[in-house]
């Protein structure tokens, strides 16, 4: 029997959990997000989609998707983006993270523990980030924690009690071992998240982070990369179908942003520089 008590106290433990998910989605999206190619605003509206149906159809209680694309391309902060603007009153961040020297059944646990909360809300999103790291990929004899797999297969399954829903967002760099594993199956869905690649995209950036305080030094910048041959303008294949060298994360781009913020009277060469000696 659930008194009104019971009823009382479930929502208290709802609330706490919203409140630190909050913070670490606060986070994990510090940098914001820069709408640097029409993408950007495809793979938000696809996310919305999905909350959408979350919300509003009662035949599927429970979607999930796979957010997946190089390292650094933005998927961590492209799915807490997505869990944010739901606005469901549950919203949480699995994070490899935040389990750093668990034990394997100490993975399971609070992994377990965040599904088993949400089941207490309504409407949740839960993004699962960075799978491979959550597991303990080891690529050396291909390794991994069998336990927190099979835990996550399971709970990726299981349909929410009665009258609740779930929008599972999971994140990943490496979806040939998921598949491998047999874990890429079990998305509804897959959104791609590509790297920067095109000039007119890092421009935008450039611009956007306000490295260059003119116009003219982020011109000439963008010019001695497309000179280098970095880059086409375009950043699509050639008639030879070699496509364009320029493939760099935005997360690795504002760390070089940053590196060449701070040397002012040389900006534009440590920029380049460090764009070229990529080896993209
Ligand atoms: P990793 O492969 O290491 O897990 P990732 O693909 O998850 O990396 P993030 O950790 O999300 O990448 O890093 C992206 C960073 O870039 C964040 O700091 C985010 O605020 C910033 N950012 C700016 N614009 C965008 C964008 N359009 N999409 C995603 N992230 C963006
Ligand atoms: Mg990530």
């Amino acid at each position: 029997r659930v008194n009104r008590t019971d009823f009382m106290n479930a929502l208290e433990e709802v609330h706490p959990a919203f409140g630190v998910a909050e913070e670490e989605l606060q986070q994990v999206i510090q940098n914001g997000i820069i709408h640097y190619d029409t993408v950007v605003d495809e793979l938000l509206r696809s996310g919305q989609l999905f909350v959408e149906q979350v919300r509003s159809s009662t035949r599927t209680p429970l979607v999930s998707v796979l957010l997946h694309g190089p390292p650094g391309a933005g998927k961590t902060a492209l799915g807490a983006s997505i869990a944010q603007a739901s606005r469901f009153p549950f919203i949480k961040l699995i994070s490899p993270d935040s389990m750093v020297g668990f034990s394997e059944s100490q993975k399971v646990n609070a992994i377990q523990k965040v599904f088993s909360d949400s089941y207490k809300s309504p409407l949740s999103v839960i993004v699962v980030d960075n799978i491979e790291r959550l597991i303990d990929w080891t690529p050396m004899g291909a390794r991994f924690s069998n336990a927190v797999l099979q835990a996550l297969l399971v709970l990726f399954a299981r349909r929410p009690p009665k009258g609740r829903r779930l929008l599972i967002l999971a994140t990943s760099s490496l979806r040939s071992i998921l598949t491998d594993i047999g874990f890429a199956e079990t998305f509804d869905s897959e959104l791609r998240v590509p790297p920067i690649s095109s000039l007119a995209a890092l421009e935008y950036v450039l611009r956007e982070v306000e490295l260059f305080t003119s116009t003219e030094e982020r011109r000439a910048a963008v010019r001695t990369l497309r000179d280098s041959g970095i880059a086409g303008g375009s950043g699509e294949e050639g008639d030879d179908g070699m496509s364009s060298k320029l493939q760099i994360g935005i997360k690795k781009l504002l760390s070089v942003v940053e590196m060449a913020r701070q040397e002012p009277d040389n900006v534009g060469q440590r920029l380049t520089g460090a764009l070229m000696g990529l080896g993209m």
